[in-house]
């Protein structure tokens, strides 16, 4: 067998489940393994790399600012972290943005803001958040308690105090929860993990005006379903309303770690001086990266490109389920799709691996598709006949 699989079944982590390749090269949607195979990539390191491999201008800008400046203390102002920051706050509804370096820790942090803000204003029994059913929302000790899947939590408790939970999509079952000690309610616009789960057209805007009326926050976890993935810059932006907080991470450098909590003026004041910090966050190596990831989004039109493709590629989905009947349901936005099938998924994966694609597997029966969002109609064409043949 390979080498390096050998030597890394013995001293990395058991926490994956890893196909036996190694993968050691990039370039746009195409991966290359050891062995010199080739992979058209519709993961994309799980929604994370949306410019696709070794994009030219983000590399010129990680090495540029490498040579320049690598990191300092945020007890200093950095050119690329204000830069950043300044174009998130242009393309949002948010005023503020606080920098660190993965999803977790951005729900942390928006965890945190919810309930110091509701402590600021005097509300201290304010402190409960309600999250969904199926949601995913990372892996630290706050945020798999926020995580609505027993196989998240399990083995892990006591987990935290003051999360609730209520049925993504189901408006009466938040009703009979959200109550005088509600303090924030924390969604996926739609959900990743859970199953490529799209809300009813009414459901969020609902859930707005609950928020409302109650006095509560809205955190919107935009980590998996933001910078574009489905279509729009934020995937809150195709049901017509905003959160008062939001968290992304993934895609927001193409593949360097970085996490960012995005809030409201109002809402943002609650963290002052001394009440959140981060070594990492937002250093300048990282923020450079990104900028020129969201400048890139921008000028190559990238999030239209998501938009047509996804769109060719989902009708394709749909042309499948009509040819086989092992496919329930063809599911999702953008470039964030999603197929159930009547059986398990992993074995469709790993013939799709065989044929030189790279697909994901998600809740046993959904195979999920998320490519770069530089993705052709000619790659997806390929991997329509694959799939076709497969099931
Ligand atoms: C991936 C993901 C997270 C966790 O992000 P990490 O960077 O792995 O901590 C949180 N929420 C959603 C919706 C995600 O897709």
């Amino acid at each position: 067998m390979n080498k390096i699989i050998n030597k890394a079944d013995k001293v990395i982590a058991k926490t994956y489940n890893r196909f036996p390749i190694v993968i050691t090269k990039g370039k746009g949607c195409t991966l290359w393994d050891n062995h010199g195979r080739s992979y058209t990539d519709f993961v994309a390191g799980i929604a994370v790399c949306n410019l696709g491999h070794a994009h030219p201008g983000v590399s010129k800008a990680l090495s540029d600012q490498a040579s320049a400046l690598v990191h300092v203390s945020n007890l200093y102002y950095t050119v690329p972290q204000v830069e950043l920051a300044s174009w998130l706050v242009e393309n949002s509804f948010a005023d503020r943005v606080f920098f660190c370096n993965s999803g977790a820790e951005a729900n942390e942090a928006a965890i945190k803001l919810a309930r110091k803000y509701h402590n600021d204003n005097g509300d201290f029994s304010r402190n409960r958040i309600i999250a969904m059913g199926k949601s995913f929302h990372g892996r630290t000790m706050a945020t798999l308690s926020a995580t609505g899947q027993d196989k998240i939590r399990h083995g892990f408790e006591p987990l935290l105090e003051g999360f609730d939970f209520v049925e993504f999509n189901d408006i009466k079952s938040l009703q009979n929860k959200i109550g005088a000690s509600t303090c924030a309610v924390l969604i996926e616009p739609i959900q990743g993990e859970g199953g490529v789960r799209c809300p009813d057209p009414e459901y969020l805007k609902t859930v707005r005006q609950i928020c409302n009326d109650t006095g509560v926050l809205l955190i919107f976890d935009e980590i998996q379903t933001g910078m574009g993935r489905t279509g729009v810059l934020f995937a809150h932006e195709h049901f017509g309303i905003e959160p008062d907080i939001m968290t992304l991470a993934k895609a927001l450098a193409n593949g360097l770690p970085i996490g960012a909590m995005l809030a409201k003026e109002d809402i943002a004041e609650a963290f002052g001086p001394g009440s959140h910090a981060s070594t990492f966050g937002g250093t300048p190596i990282i923020t450079a990266a990104s900028l020129e990831v969201v400048k890139t989004l921008v000028e190559e039109k990238i999030i239209d490109n998501c938009r047509e493709v996804g769109a060719y590629f989902k009708e394709k989905l749909f042309w499948l389920k009509n040819r086989h009947e092992s496919i329930l349901d063809v599911r999702g936005l953008g470039l964030l799709l999603g197929i159930k099938l009547k059986t398990e998924g992993a074995p469709v994966v790993t013939k799709c691996m065989e044929k030189g694609f790279l697909i994901n597997c998600i809740q046993e029966n959904i195979l999920r598709f998320i490519p770069p969002l530089i993705i052709s109609k000619d790659e997806i064409d390929s991997l329509v006949v694959c799939l076709d043949e497969i099931l």
